[in-house]
């Protein structure tokens, strides 16, 4: 079956702030059919990429997308935490957000062992900064990037210029 994944993504004007058009992918993961054919399309992409030893997501859309997706590869799902969450040893990587300020993102150190080979999943991509700083933390551990998998890609962003040197799949563009 073919989907038209757009018609399950609810765009929003002025959210959370004017001049912001939000791409909202709640319809799309409380949709199984269409959930499930998005996480199809991303472990195919995963398949293609060659051998996948974890799926790592940013808290905590990227969560959504790549659990299911390690499910399917049959791999662990990695979650990179927003600062002060996870309780034991990490390593930390500050980022710029899309609308302002700086966050922290944090992996736990023993999570990723030095060649492992990591898909990194994500609901957007807007700036590129979330995955940046995940690309960051995977690769202080001696990871492998072998790809990065959005739902969405927002190209007036140019996020993908950020990601330069690694793979991208989205699954829509905007
Ligand atoms: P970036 O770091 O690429 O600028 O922003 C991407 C991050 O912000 C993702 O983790 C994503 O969940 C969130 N984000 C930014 N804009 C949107 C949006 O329009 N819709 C959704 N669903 N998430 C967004």
């Amino acid at each position: 079956m073919t989907f038209d994944f757009h018609k399950y993504v609810a765009s929003i004007p002025d959210f959370p702030e004017a001049g912001v058009i939000f791409r909202d992918l709640t319809p799309l993961m409380g949709d199984g059919a269409a959930y499930a054919a998005a996480t199809d399309a991303i472990v195919a992409y995963a398949k293609a990429q060659g051998g996948i030893d974890a799926v790592v997501g940013p808290e905590s859309r990227g969560f959504i997308v790549g659990g299911p997706v390690a499910y399917k590869l049959g791999v662990g799902l990695i979650p990179a935490r927003k600062a002060g969450k996870l309780p034991r040893p990490t390593v930390k990587q500050d980022y710029e957000l899309e609308y302002g300020g700086i966050n922290t993102l944090e992996i736990h150190a023993d999570a990723i062992k030095p060649g492992d080979r990591v898909l990194i999943t994500d609901d957007l991509l807007a700036t590129g900064g979330t995955l940046q700083a995940t690309i960051k933390l995977v690769e202080k551990l001696g990871g492998i990037v072998v790809g990065t998998a959005f739902l969405i890609e927002l190209d007036a962003l140019h996020g993908r210029d950020k990601l330069a040197g690694y793979d991208v799949f989205a699954l829509m563009n905007y």
